[in-house]
């Protein structure tokens, strides 16, 4: 054994801040004159603080923790055989300490693992309830676009039916009315759109005649402003129409 060797132990300890007393000063003598144990400390003492450092970190550094414990594990090794240089009797206790000092590190590394484990977890399940509720309000604003397109699917097997799609606005008189599929009609007839409103009398709401793919519109017919409908109605009429209907419904709206 040198006498580097003969203090590679007490090094250990010096950077874990656990020798104390004759030895503390004994080694410190040495590390005036020994460059090379001053690089051993150095590294050592770079050993314990990024051990301390991850405590409060990610993961622990494997090397550094290697490195302690195999200075530790040396030291335990070492402990029964005679030995050159006499240790206090406390020396077992900075060992104790030492590895107090260790376990501790090792306990905060862990716990500190799973606390970052857990905060990850709960990151990711709250950026997942984040993007639905973006995807909900970009669907709903997309939904209520003026531009959006409306499609009716029916069954293929099903000849396409009749279908009409009145939007009215009360408020405003305002009223845009569009048909599809309707059956074409003799030249002295045509339809006639009715306002069925709460109380009173049909409304007339316009005339229309489907063009040769069954298609028909009404826009902003001349309505009077204010008037709830309770729906609105088709019947067949003169092709001049009527004030009023003089015939059954062949269309009936339900509110959509
Ligand atoms: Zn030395």
């Amino acid at each position: 054994m040198n006498a580097h060797e003969q203090f590679a132990d007490d090094l250990a300890l010096l950077a874990l801040g656990t020798l104390d007393g004759a030895e503390r000063v004994r080694v410190e003598a040495h590390l005036r004159e020994c460059a090379a144990c001053r690089g051993e400390l150095e590294r050592l003492r770079g050993d314990a603080a990024l051990l301390a450092f991850s405590a409060g970190g990610a993961r622990p550094p494997a090397r550094s923790r290697e490195r302690l414990l195999a200075a530790v594990a040396g030291e335990a090794r070492r402990a029964p055989a005679p030995r050159v240089r006499r240790r206090a009797w406390w020396s077992g206790l900075q060992w104790a300490a030492a590895a107090a000092v260790l376990a501790m590190f090792f306990l905060l590394v862990r716990q500190n693992g799973e606390l970052k484990q857990r905060v990850d977890q709960l990151a990711a399940s709250s950026a997942s309830e984040q993007q639905q509720l973006i995807q909900a309000r970009q669907l709903i604003t997309a939904l209520s676009d003026a531009d959006a397109d409306h499609f009716v699917l029916v069954s293929s097997k099903t000849p396409p039916q009749p279908q009409g799609r009145a939007i009215y606005l009360a408020k405003s008189g305002t009223l845009v009315f569009l048909a599809s599929n309707m059956p074409a009609l003799p030249p002295e007839k045509i339809y006639e759109l009715w306002l069925i409103p709460a109380n009173g009398a049909p409304i007339p709401a316009g005339l229309f005649r489907p063009n040769a793919e069954g298609s028909g519109s009404v826009v902003r017919p001349p309505l009077p402003v204010g008037v709830e409908a309770k729906t609105f109605a088709i019947t067949v009429e003169p092709k001049e129409g009527s004030p009023a209907p003089t015939s059954q419904p062949i269309m009936l709206g339900t509110r959509g």
